[in-house]
Order: C-alpha cells, then structure tokens, then sequence
C-alpha cells in the first residue's frame, strides 16, 4: 500500500525525469512506529515544515494500524504504553494527533503503588497525582490508538503535494555517495547529476520496491537495530538484560475505581499491573528466560490466578509454583495451592491494599519482548538524525520508552525549526547540533536511573535488600520527596 486512502500519491516538482535517478526529498523517516509518524506529523502540522517534501518508508502493512481508527475492535490489543502528561500535550497542542485518539480506550490514573516483594512487610511507597497540574500520572494507550491516530492526523491534513508514505516497502542499503568506491558498486546515473552537485552528500536510499530515494535530511525512526544508525555509523552501547517482557492484557472480576497502576518489585524482575477502562488491565512482567516461557505456556485459566499469587505471595511460594507449572502448564492442582495461601491473608486488608482479583487473560494476547538498554553514543551525523528506540532503549520498568521518543520528536522539531527560520540546511550538523544537545543528556540520566532500578529491585543481596525497605519507607513518608519524583516522571 502506497497509502491512497490518505490520497497521497508522489508528486514531486524535484522529481528526476530519468527513471534511473532517484527521487530527491527534504526528509525522508525510516520507521513507521510511534516515533517515525509522530516525526511525520508534527512536520507537516507545523506552518515552518509542512512545506518539506517528505517520504516515510515503514516494513510492515500499516493498513490494520489506519483501520483502528473506523473499527477498533471490541478487545484491548496487547502493546500499551502509559503516556506522560507531558507526551499528551505535545500530541494536543503539537502534533495534533489526540483529537484522533479513541478516547474511550484511554484510561487515566493518578496513583502508582510500588512494593517490594523481598520485605517482609512488602514496604511500599505510594505516589498520587496532587502534584501535577493535571491531575493524573499518566495514562494508557494502545500503540495502535497512538499510531492510527497519527495517520488519521495525515490523512486530514491532505497533504498530497509533500506527502508520501511507503509501507509494505523496505530500506534494503542506504549509500553514501562521498563513498570512495561509489563508482565500482553504483551507477552514477543514480545520482542526480543535474542538481548541480548540492546534494552530492546527500543518502540514498535503496527501497524493496525497486526506487531510490536521496534526501537532504534522513531520520532513522527504525528501531533498536535502526539501519539509520548504522549506516551513519553511530556506536550504540548498553547491554541485553537476559529478561522478557511478558505482556498479557487480562479482565479484573470488576471495574477498579481507584484507577491505580500497580507494581511489584519481584527477584526475577518488576510485575506491573496497569489499569484500562471498564474491567481490562494490562500486564508487564519482566521476568528470567524460564519464567517468561512458563508465563506464556502456563493454561490460560491458571494464568489469572498466578498472577493474582505474585502480586501478594512469598517469593518461595511463588518458585514452587513456577516449578510445578514448568513441569506441566495444565497442572490445575496449582489453583489449590494459590487458594489456600492466599486464604490466610485478612481478606479486607488485600482488597484494600493490593490490586484487584485478575479473573481472565485474553487469548492470544499473551507475548514476550526481549528487554535491554542501549544508548547511541550521539543522534546526529551529517544529513542523519536518530529518534526513538533508534537512539535509545529502555527498561519499561517506569513506562519512559515511547515517551523518550516524544520528546526527541520535540527536540527535533525545534532544531528543525530554528535553521528554517536562519535559512540554514536542514541536513547539516549546524541545524542538527542543538537537537542531541538537548535530548541526549536528560535520556542519559532516566536510563541510568531506570537500569539502577532495575539492579537495584532484581538482586535478594540481604544488605541492599534491608537498605531498599528502609529506603521506601523512608520516602513513602516525605510527601515533599514523592511529589518532586512524580513531578520529574510525569513532566518528562
Ligand atoms: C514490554 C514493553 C512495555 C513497554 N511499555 C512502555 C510504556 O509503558 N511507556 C512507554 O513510553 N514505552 C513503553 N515501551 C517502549 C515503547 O514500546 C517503545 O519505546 C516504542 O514503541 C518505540 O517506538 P519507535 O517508533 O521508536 O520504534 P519501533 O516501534 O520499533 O518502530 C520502528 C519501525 O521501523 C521499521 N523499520 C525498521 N527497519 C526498517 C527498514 N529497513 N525499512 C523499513 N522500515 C523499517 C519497523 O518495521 C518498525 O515499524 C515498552 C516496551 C516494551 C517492550
């Protein structure tokens, strides 16, 4: 699909009339995720940008991702993101994508409680939302809301001049042409000789679809192995955490009003419970290797109530149980073995202090995701920016990962903006400076926090266990302390 149901086809007045030549762009976006449309969008709904002539090339269909928009479907789809207060703004006032948002698949909530599994006493630190002017943490979204929305944006903004989106079609090689051996591996035809030499620098890009593409400005919005970065030869640094990410979007027995995102520091990693609207909650369980394989085979009318254990019981509880499910996932002996522990807890005080009951998960929704950290040593090289999980990757422990990616959009923007408004090139490194002067160094330091959180909550080392406790405690008391913690979180 060429996306005619935005009604943009190519027409563009740079296009070269020889067929071997490829067609010349201002910017071209790599990555048709959360990221790369938002990049699309904010460029064309802003008075200094939307005269670029622009092309978005994305892998995979994305007419499901526009047919949400007509028919979302019944059922919650299982990648959801909480969105800061700060990603909604942008997207409201910025983007102008949230007027196409499914609003009724959108779930607010102002508290996060946060306890952890190793104290005895389950220590916790409850933060609300009274801080923010808003009045809420954050909210969930499905990517496909997010992403179709975006689409939605661009179809009515009808740009069919300096529009174009490429789906179904895929970046196979992206040429340098200052590359020595240009001449022994391409056609000089290839370049657009005509154009008098100024954008002998610029990429060219080699689609699936048998076009090039060159482009004054290329912005790899691809993802964790993003050709982009690659190809500008950025280094990117981090490491695997040997950890999945086992999502599940599950039924509560009953609306939960106290619209709380839950989550519980196990030694095999953090176990999220997130609200949606009516009864459905999604769930993030990052978890070993062996554990995400026994999460996703375990019998799906056991699944609810292991999930139900490891949000209360003991960690030795809950090896035995992963241990009897491992040896046989339709093992139903199991469900008696929750029941009579959870039974000898004083049933009022777990209504009141821990998430509700999770009754049901939905088939199929169940899938893992490798977790790691990475960070590219810099966004920008000449003619190449990076955005997204392209330059970053995050632990999804605090829900910052496609929030990172907004703010980079933002960032972007506004370098973007400014050399327009000097009358600069927009590819250049002069343009591109301020966007990684001021992204890079505060998605340094919420990676940095959220890996130590993660190897702080991961480890049973008794003294750091005992220093954790006595840290949560400690802060769940300084209501000054958590509201400066919510105030960074939801204003990033
Ligand atoms: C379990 C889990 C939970 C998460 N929870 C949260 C959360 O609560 N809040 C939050 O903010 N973030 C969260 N995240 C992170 C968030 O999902 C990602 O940061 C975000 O989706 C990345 O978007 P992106 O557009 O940068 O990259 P992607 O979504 O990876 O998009 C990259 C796109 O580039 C395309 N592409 C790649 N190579 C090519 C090529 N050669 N040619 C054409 N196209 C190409 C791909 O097909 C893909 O569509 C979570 C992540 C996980 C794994």
């Amino acid at each position: 699909m060429s996306l005619r149901f935005l009604g943009i086809r190519r027409t563009l007045a740079t296009y070269v009339a020889s067929s071997a030549a490829p067609k010349l762009q201002d910017v071209v976006i790599i990555g048709g995720g959360p990221a790369g449309l938002s990049m699309l969008t904010a460029l064309k709904n802003n008075q200094k940008t939307k005269h670029l002539k622009c092309t978005l090339i994305e892998a995979s269909d994305l007419g499901k991702i526009h047919g949400f928009y007509d028919n979302p479907g019944e059922e919650y789809t299982n990648r959801v993101v909480s969105l800061t207060p700060k990603s909604i703004d942008f997207m409201q006032s910025k983007i102008g994508n949230w007027e196409f948002i499914k609003h009724d698949r959108i779930k607010f909530y102002d508290r996060i409680v946060a306890y952890d599994a190793q104290d005895s006493d389950n220590a916790r630190v409850d933060f609300n939302a009274s801080a923010t002017e808003t009045g809420a943490l954050a909210a969930m979204a499905e990517n496909i809301n997010i992403q179709s929305s975006l689409l939605k944006k661009l179809e009515v903004l009808n740009d069919t001049e300096s529009t174009t989106i490429l789906d179904k079609t895929k970046v196979e090689e992206i040429i340098n042409p200052n590359q020595q051996n240009i001449e022994e591996t391409h056609d000089l035809n290839e370049i657009d000789l005509n154009a008098g030499n100024a954008n002998l620098d610029w990429p060219i890009l080699k689609l699936s679809n048998g076009e090039s593409i060159q482009t004054r400005l290329l912005i790899g919005a691809d993802g964790y192995n993003s050709p982009a970065r690659k190809f500008a030869r950025i280094e990117s640094r981090g490491w695997q955490y040997n950890t999945f990410g086992v999502v599940a979007t599950i039924k509560l027995e009953y609306e939960d009003y106290r619209s709380i995102g839950w989550q519980r520091f196990l030694s095999t990693g953090p176990l999220a419970i997130l609200p949606l609207t009516e009864d459905n909650a999604t769930i993030v369980w990052s978890s070993t290797p062996e554990l995400s394989q026994i999460l996703l085979k375990t019998n799906k009318e056991i699944f609810p109530h292991l999930v139900n254990a490891a949000m209360v019981l003991d960690e030795v509880d809950l090896q035995y149980l992963y241990k009897l499910l491992d040896y046989n996932p339709d093992d139903f002996t199991v469900l008696d073995e929750i029941k009579w522990r959870l039974d000898k807890f004083d049933q009022q005080k777990l209504e009141e202090n821990y998430p509700l009951k999770v009754t049901e998960v939905l088939d199929g929704s169940r899938a893992r995701f490798p977790l790691k950290l990475s960070h590219a040593d810099t966004y920008i090289s000449p003619r190449v920016a990076l955005i997204g999980d392209a330059a970053h990757t995050i632990h999804p422990l605090a829900g910052q990962g496609l929030n990172m990616g907004q703010s980079d959009v933002a960032f972007l923007m506004a370098a973007l903006e400014s050399g327009i408004e000097r009358g600069l090139d927009i590819g250049s490194t002069l343009v591109l400076d301020s966007y990684v002067a001021n992204a890079w160094p505060s998605n340094h330091m919420l990676l940095g926090i959220c890996d130590k959180l993660h190897k702080v909550f991961s480890t049973d080392y008794y003294p750091i266990v005992a220093l954790r406790g006595l840290g949560l405690r400690s802060i769940n008391l300084l209501d000054s302390v958590k509201d400066v913690m919510v105030k960074i979180i939801s204003s990033r």
